[in-house]
């Protein structure tokens, strides 16, 4: 039988095996459809898709024919109901999974940043199978502002007169220049003409919105006379951007907005600040780096202040506005906010993320983001340990698997430097040469897990961040099915 096989595989079509199938033998399209195991398929998924299917499947086996690569057995009805169940579940499966990130960067943009709570799960499920007021006014019966859902949530939360939501940070800053500064000047730092991931460059945007850059000060240091001496009749905006993938070190200098406000209002402009992830309440209250807050921001004389939803706030994409009752209305009033307005789905998420803030004590638990990021650290040690024996049992003796410290990191954006103290595995082939193709090997492996583990390599070993990881059970039923190069 395996001799026969690889004949039919390898052989050359002057000696063809007897088992060898060729392209007449293939069933019609029509037949295969009417075989007993296509039935079931047929009535689980309707004519159009397993038709779909099933001739993809006889154009492969033909060219397969073609190339003598074809046994008989694989034309038999139940072989050839099994391919087409097979090709239908992968058609099936859906492209966005969900993956484990064990890459020690807890609000991963590649990864999806910020985890819904669950609050705002529940309410997605409770309010999108229906109609809702998205803009409708309940008491008036008339046409209400989808804003409003979320606006007096947020002014609570930041002290603002008034406050606007977007579909994201990136477009909350087009949108301010966009309707503050149009074919006007807007004057930034030279330190601050920040790059985030890939395509948001300060410039860029700048120029998009139809508004001119006015760099000021140099890339270490600026001071509050650079911002002074610029200021020209042609200004519209004064913008500060949190330099949040990056700092400036050594010998620096720029200009805090409780400075800038003063020189903004002297000149009657205003103030706006890109404050990029923005946490709502002081993240050194669970011993966290402290990151700038809009409420601080707008007390420090900010007009402006932007922010991102799905950063350290801990809900959905979602770029919120908040600031001066008048400022807001321009940046309402323009067409772009039409253009970049945010969707029913994480409009209703954002209302239930923001309430969880009116209970700040139970942020811990409530915001699952929050709830890694305080981790204890005890726990993911713990978690290392019972882990390790599994994952070597599965690696085999070709790897060392050891339990480690590790230093992780917020991410998106925030707290660019500070590292977070974690634990994990680290994983490293015993062999001495061939160690990147070995590891590359033993990550994609990983990658191919039916629950795709995401891990790092650093140093010549894998290293699995263990903060990342909720359930240690889910992590090893599935590890029998790593089948990664150990050597064998
Ligand atoms: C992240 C970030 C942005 C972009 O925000 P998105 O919500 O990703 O669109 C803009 N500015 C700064 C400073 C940021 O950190």
């Amino acid at each position: 039988m395996a001799a026969s096989e690889e004949s039919v595989v390898h052989g050359s079509p002057a000696c063809p095996s007897p088992s060898a199938a060729e392209p007449h033998h293939l069933p019609s399209l029509d037949r295969l459809l009417r075989q007993p195991g296509v039935a079931a398929l047929l009535r689980e998924h309707g004519h159009t898709l397993v038709a779909a299917e099933a001739r993809a499947l006889l154009a492969l086996l033909r060219t397969q024919a073609l190339a003598r690569a074809l046994h008989r057995d694989q034309l038999g009805p139940e072989a050839l109901a099994q391919q087409l169940a097979a090709r239908l579940h992968q058609r099936l499966a859906p492209r966005m999974r969900r993956v484990l990130n064990l890459t020690g960067t807890v609000i991963h943009t590649n990864l999806g940043r910020a985890l819904l709570p669950e609050a705002a799960i529940s309410r997605l499920a409770e309010l999108m199978a229906g109609p809702n007021n998205l803009e409708y006014d309940l008491a008036s019966g008339g046409r209400g502002d989808r804003d409003s859902l979320v606006e007096g949530l947020l002014c609570e939360l930041t002290g603002a007169e008034a406050a606007t939501v977007v579909n994201n940070n990136a477009a909350a800053v087009l949108l301010m220049l966009a309707a503050l500064a149009p074919q006007r000047e807007v004057i930034v730092s030279r330190g601050e003409l920040v790059e985030i991931g890939g395509a948001f460059r300060m410039p860029d945007v700048m120029a998009s919105a139809g508004a001119r850059l006015v760099e000021v000060g140099t890339t270490n240091r600026t001071h509050a006379r650079d911002y002074e001496a610029a200021i020209t009749e042609r200004t519209a905006l004064l913008l500060k951007v949190h330099t949040s993938n990056y700092v400036v070190q050594g010998f620096t200098a720029s200009v805090a907005e409780a400075e800038l406000a003063p020189i903004a209002r002297a000149h009657r402009l205003p103030l706006a600040t890109d404050l990029g992830s923005g946490a709502l309440v002081d993240m050194s209250a669970w011993g966290l780096p402290a990151e700038p807050m809009p409420q601080q921001m707008l007390a420090a004389g900010c007009d402006l202040v932007s922010f991102s939803g799905d950063k350290l706030l801990g809900g959905p994409q979602a770029g919120l506005i908040v600031g001066r009752k008048e400022l807001v209305a321009r940046i309402k009033q323009h067409p772009l906010k039409r253009a970049l307005r945010m969707s029913k789905l994480p409009l209703a998420a954002l209302e239930a993320t923001l309430s969880l803030y009116l209970r700040p004590e139970q942020l811990a638990q409530t915001l699952p983001t929050l709830r890694l990021l305080t981790r204890p650290l005890a726990d993911i040690e713990a978690s290392a340990r019972a882990l390790r024996p599994a994952l070597q049992a599965a690696l085999g003796a070709g790897w060392r698997v050891e339990a480690v410290a590790l230093q992780g990191q917020v991410g998106s954006g925030s707290l660019p430097v500070e590292r977070l103290a974690s634990a994990g595995l680290a994983l490293a082939p015993l062999a001495a040469t061939g160690v990147g193709r070995a590891l590359d090997a033993l990550a994609a492996a990983l990658r191919e897990l039916p629950l795709p583990v995401i891990g790092r390599i650093q140093d010549d070993r894998l290293l699995l961040d263990l903060r990342g990881l909720d359930d240690g059970a889910e992590f090893i039923a599935q590890l029998p099915l790593l089948r990664c190069a150990d050597g064998h």
